[in-house]
């Protein structure tokens, strides 16, 4: 029998959420060019049609756009529904759009708490509940979360964050070990510190955040959002078929410092 590469996702058809710029679409770009069709999510309108033409400049895989909110329940089972169309199945869920309130916790309004929970760790279960469908049809399914540092360590300024990142991996787990009879696998991307808009705004009104991340990071760096890619595409792909329920940090050692 010819070998056969685990990493290509020709055939296969992803959803990434948040996938129209920062580390969504470093993701978006690496599945694509390991040949999978990527349907993109984002509200932003101009960013969605920039981030596909980034992935037209490749020449592999093919790209949709799909302007969406997740803002409540039938939002996400309508984004999963209108993807699942687009290429006519769904193999790959990527739960990646993600929002954060920096504020002391004593200062914390609910309505932050809850749109931070909402669209980090509540929006994950609603899509996944969504694809599970998708992938019993398709006979496999994946599905990756991307928690944080903050799913390991707390901060200060981060209570509704940190405390989302924390449950999307409880989630991811919990997800994992009800659907690996499915074939179903379900693992969290934990990012280290990426330079993305995201974390921009951090380093620009937090003094000394910048160096502080160096100095904490062994690699010395920020992360990119393509450092994301590789690990991203090893989660989508036939690679990983008995990797099921893990949260591996991409971080530069940042977590073993
Ligand atoms: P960005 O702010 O660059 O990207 C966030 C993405 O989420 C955007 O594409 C945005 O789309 C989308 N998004 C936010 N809210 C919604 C919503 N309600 N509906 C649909 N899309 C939404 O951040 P990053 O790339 O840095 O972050 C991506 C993920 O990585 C997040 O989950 C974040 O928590 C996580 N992460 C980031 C780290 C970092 O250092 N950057 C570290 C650890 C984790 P649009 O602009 O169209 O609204």
């Amino acid at each position: 029998m010819a070998p056969t590469n685990p990493f290509d996702l020709t055939g296969r058809a992803a959803l990434v959420t948040g996938g129209n710029g920062g580390i969504g679409l470093g993701m978006v770009l690496g599945l694509a060019a390991a040949g999978a069709d990527v349907v993109i999510a984002g509200r932003d309108r101009a960013k969605n049609a920039e981030a596909l033409a980034a992935v037209e400049s490749l020449g592999r895989g093919r790209a949709a756009a799909i302007e969406a909110d997740l803002a409540g329940e039938a939002a996400c089972h309508a984004l999963v529904r209108e993807a699942a169309a687009r290429f006519g199945r769904l193999d790959v869920l990527i739960h990646n759009a993600g929002i954060t309130k920096r504020v002391m916790p004593e200062q914390l309004a609910l309505a932050d708490w809850n749109a931070v929970l909402h669209t980090n760790l509540t929006a994950a279960l609603l899509l996944a509940q969504a694809a599970y469908p998708e992938f019993l049809k398709a006979g496999r399914g994946k599905i990756v979360t991307i928690g944080s540092m903050m799913s390991i360590f707390g901060a200060p300024y981060a209570a509704a964050y940190a405390a989302s990142k924390g449950g999307i991996v409880q989630l991811t787990r919990s997800l994992a070990t009800a659907w690996a009879k499915d074939n179903i696998q379900c693992n969290a991307i934990l990012p280290g510190w990426i330079d993305t808009a995201l974390t921009r705004g951090a380093r620009e009104q937090v003094e000394g955040l910048n160096e502080r991340v160096l100095a904490r990071t062994p690699a010395g760096r920020w992360g990119r959002p393509q450092d994301l890619a590789g690990l991203a595409v090893f989660l989508s792909a036939p690679a990983s078929d008995f990797v099921t329920g893990t949260a591996i940090p991409v971080d530069g050692g940042y977590s073993v410092s």
